[in-house]
């Protein structure tokens, strides 16, 4: 397309002024905002999601799993209520149910609500078709069904609580950094080792901490949001826990008691937390996360003007082919139980008739907060290229720099619907588990094609293109 060239442009020059008239807007506030949380730890064992390896139930307690929902109203009446949720995924069915509930109960538009998981790998296992693929007893997976139901309508009942708390509200924009999170596919093994201790770590990361300040009108805070862009991995236990975040989030609550504190996942799909697999490296990264939002908060705030606007699409993302029936019937006798399983999969679809899926429409929303935050949160383990290129295209290149320039840009994954990872060409050309090796795991047939990085900016494009009218 050799207009895109032009429209980033374009775009690029509505931000800057947007930024030139940033100042004048933010007087009268008549933003209103309104909380609301809830524990949804599973009551008792359960099974547990994250790991392939996992063969037993949880054990025990660690920290609670909560949802959290902030709910916002700007001038003109525009809502967007953001969900963050201490859990691995959140699936197409959580996400319709939720959706759908609160388009018929709330009247809010998809675009309206953004559910964001934190991808802690210390939580209930969510994905009904894993039933097979990690062969989980039966009564664990009645209790899965159980927990997966009783989940959405709590979901439903927190947007609910969280609009009824509407109230006058203040919001303030600020940023900071934090290096805990590594480009796990190019430091592995001792080598990761060699170089943590050099300072020599290599490959793409967004150590970007991006804050937004919500309090009353006697500036009581309210809320505190706050994104990272790295797995929620640092443990692989039996303890439920919501990892570094639900240790960031609860050290900020109790450094500031009555405030909401509600991290937003970003395009951590390629990133870890180092070191990790220790108990005590929870509460380092929690610390070290919530010391750069505390920093943050202690430093400029940039007032955000009352002017909400909100968009949603779908990118249209295809799958390569899978396997023919020839190399099929010889992985369904593979030693690898996973490829056993998938190709198993696939020729029974086959075998009945069906089409095995080739296509995936991935939700990809935006928000702009007056002209002093513009959100884009899309689906899919996001690795940090889409963040990277996002604030390339549509900043100044210097969101790392601590100073605010322009609006200040916000990525989320992890949004709406995590299925699988989202590569980006050089992720996909690169290959690898995040490339498509996954996929093992997933009903998709092969890997993306090539088209998926192109497809998804074409979407995030849109939705900029939108809010930004
Ligand atoms: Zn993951």
């Amino acid at each position: 397309m050799p207009n895109r060239r032009l429209l980033d442009s374009v775009l690029r020059a509505i931000i800057l002024i947007l930024v030139s008239v940033a100042s004048t807007d933010a007087a009268d506030s008549e933003w209103r905002a309104g909380v609301s949380q809830t524990v949804i730890t599973p009551k008792g064992a359960y099974w547990m999601g994250g790991y392939a390896s996992r063969k037993k139930p949880s054990e025990g307690t660690d920290l609670n799993l909560r949802a959290k929902a902030l709910a916002l109203q700007g001038k003109g009446g525009t809502r967007l209520v953001i969900v963050t949720l201490d859990l691995l995924v959140v699936t197409p069915k959580m996400a319709d149910a939720v959706l759908t509930g609160a388009k018929k109960r709330y009247g809010l538009e998809p675009a309206n609500v953004l559910l964001n998981c934190s991808h802690t790998h210390c939580g209930p296992e969510l994905r009904l078709y894993r039933e097979t693929l990690h062969n989980i007893p039966q009564p664990y997976m009645v209790k899965m069904r159980d927990y997966v139901d009783w989940l959405n309508g709590r979901l439903l009942d927190l947007i609910g609580d969280a609009l009824r708390d509407l109230k006058p509200a203040r919001l303030s924009a600020s940023q900071s950094t934090a290096g805990f999170a590594i480009n796990r596919r190019n430091n592995k093994g001792a080598e990761l080792d060699e170089r943590y201790a050099a300072g020599a770590l290599i490959g793409p990361v967004d150590h970007h901490v991006p804050v937004l300040r919500v309090a009353d009108s006697t500036d009581k805070m309210l809320a505190i949001v706050f994104g990272y862009a790295c797995h929620n991995t640092t443990m692989g236990f039996f303890k439920t826990s919501g990892d570094y975040a639900g240790y960031a989030q609860k050290f900020l609550e109790e450094a500031n008691p009555g405030a909401v504190a509600m991290f937003v996942m970003g395009a951590g799909g390629d990133q870890n937390p180092h070191p990790r697999r220790k108990e005590e490296h929870l509460a380092l990264h929690g610390r070290a996360l919530a010391d750069a939002v505390g920093r943050a908060l202690a430093g400029k705030q940039v007032e955000v003007g009352d002017r909400l606007r909100v968009a949603r699409t779908d990118a249209h993302l295809e799958f390569q082919p899978h396997a023919d029936r020839a190399t099929l019937e010889r992985q369904v006798k593979s030693k690898n139980q996973y490829e056993r399983w998938k190709a198993t999969y696939v020729l029974g679809q086959l075998n009945a008739g069906r089409t095995p899926i080739t296509s995936y429409d991935l939700p990809v929303q935006a928000a702009r907060f007056g002209n002093q935050i513009l959100l884009v949160a899309i689906g899919g383990e996001t690795v940090v290229d889409y963040s990277l290129r996002f604030k390339q295209v549509f900043g100044r290149g210097d969101d790392n720099s601590g100073k605010a320039a322009g609006p200040m840009l916000w990525f989320a994954g992890y949004s709406t619907d995590v299925s699988f990872y989202l590569p980006s060409l050089r992720v996909l050309k690169e290959g690898g588990y995040e490339g498509g090796g996954h996929m093992v795991y997933t009903k998709f047939s092969g890997p993306f094609t090539e088209a998926v990085e192109e497809r998804t900016f074409a979407a995030i494009r849109t939705v900029v293109g939108e809010v930004l009218k």
